[in-house]
């Protein structure tokens, strides 16, 4: 499991010796990832040695760190888990260990602090939603977290509800007037918002799908309280040849085009506010400014812009273009692979939101990278 509070405690770490070790890897049953494995770590802990000119004791901690992951590849991973990313600083006392349902890039990242950018990526496309399949005679609301059902409240209807099967009795659709009908299938309508509102008040989920015939669903739309209804991001047919995981797929892919239609108008947005006045502000040593300066309120970043930088290792300002010595504070450099690592950590410790988008045209108009300021 992942959760926000997690990433933003991992973000906040620092290693004394400035060697935080995070190693991200495909566990899929597609690679090869047990023989593959340790052949990666070992040349990339090699490669980061030779890289980082590291004293005895720093190279006999990191290596206790590596060797420490390479037993996990002797773990059993259960079937779900696709992927680990692993945050190890032994000499200040960290080991934790992340499984996610999807395949991460193999990775090994030597900084003073934690790379979590790939659980902020994993986040975004992790993202917990509700669906409620609804029907007049039987209904469920789902909750999906980490692309599996991890809670169901199925509800019944007053037609099932009513025809007893041990008795025999007569089914309630013989037994009342239409009118008396429609007041049951209300109330039953009213019985499953309910239950939605509750999943909304104990989880994360942001956003709804309802599923089911166009003029029903839009019968119960009629029942959902207005927060309920601001967060129904999609509506999808029901098929009753369709089993329970086609159906969660097909929400899952509304979902994200949903949210896919709401980056785009975010980077909009940005692009707006990009004038002297405005609340957007674009490009990486801007965004970055912002940030530190507490003034962001939203970050976009591309998905796949991985510039390299250079980052002080004593006051963390980072750069694109290659510095020996930091201008602010005079400190030694660091080169990093992915300079907007350190963007997303700064935001997430900021309690700024973090969104990650891909395919918008706006986005790479600026810079791949952006935000919305809180104050100008
Ligand atoms: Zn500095």
């Amino acid at each position: 499991m992942i959760g926000k509070d997690k990433i933003k405690s991992l973000a906040g770490l620092r290693s004394p010796a400035g060697t935080f070790l995070t190693v991200t890897l495909s566990t899929s049953r597609l690679d090869d990832w047990r023989q593959t494995v340790p052949t990666f770590l070992n040349s990339e802990f090699s490669r980061v040695v030779k890289e980082r000119d590291l004293d005895k004791k720093q190279e006999r901690d990191l290596q206790e760190d590596v060797q420490r992951i390479l037993d996990v590849q002797n773990y059993e991973v259960d079937q779900h888990t696709e992927g680990i990313a692993v945050f190890a600083d032994g000499a200040g006392g960290v080991f934790e260990q992340v499984a996610l349902p999807m395949r991460l890039l193999n990775r090994l990242v030597v900084e003073p602090t934690p790379y979590v950018r790939p659980l902020i990526h994993a986040l975004s496309l992790l993202e917990p939603f509700v669906v409620v399949r609804v029907s007049r005679d039987e209904s469920s609301v789902y909750l999906i977290d980490e692309w599996r059902v991890t809670r169901e409240d199925d509800l019944t209807g007053p037609y099932l509800k009513s025809s007893d099967r041990e008795t025999g009795d007569v089914p309630v659709k013989e037994y009342f007037a239409a009118a008396r009908q429609e007041t049951l299938v209300d109330l039953h309508f009213k019985e499953v918002a309910v239950v939605l509102d509750k999943l909304l008040d104990e989880t994360d989920a942001r956003r709804v799908v309802l599923c089911g015939q166009h003029d029903i669903v839009a019968n119960f739309r009629r029942a959902l309280s207005a927060r309920a209804a601001a967060r129904v991001t999609a509506e999808i047919p029901w098929d009753a040849a369709q089993s329970l995981n086609q159906m969660l797929v097909s929400a899952r892919e509304a979902v994200e085009a949903a949210r896919h239609d709401e980056m785009l108008k975010l980077a909009g947005r940005i692009r707006e506010g990009l004038s002297a006045l405005g609340h957007g502000v674009a490009g990486f040593d801007a965004t970055l400014a912002a940030l530190r300066r507490g003034q962001l309120q939203t970050l976009l970043v591309e998905r796949g812009y991985r510039p390299p930088g250079w980052r002080c290792l004593v006051c963390d300002h980072t750069v694109l273009t290659p510095i020996e010595e930091c201008p602010v504070c005079g400190g030694r450099t660091l080169r990093v692979e992915d300079a907007v690592g350190e963007a997303v950590r700064t935001a997430v410790i900021n309690g700024t939101f973090v969104e990650v988008a891909e395919q918008l045209p706006d986005l790479d108009s600026f810079g791949r990278i952006g935000g919305v300021l809180r104050f100008v």
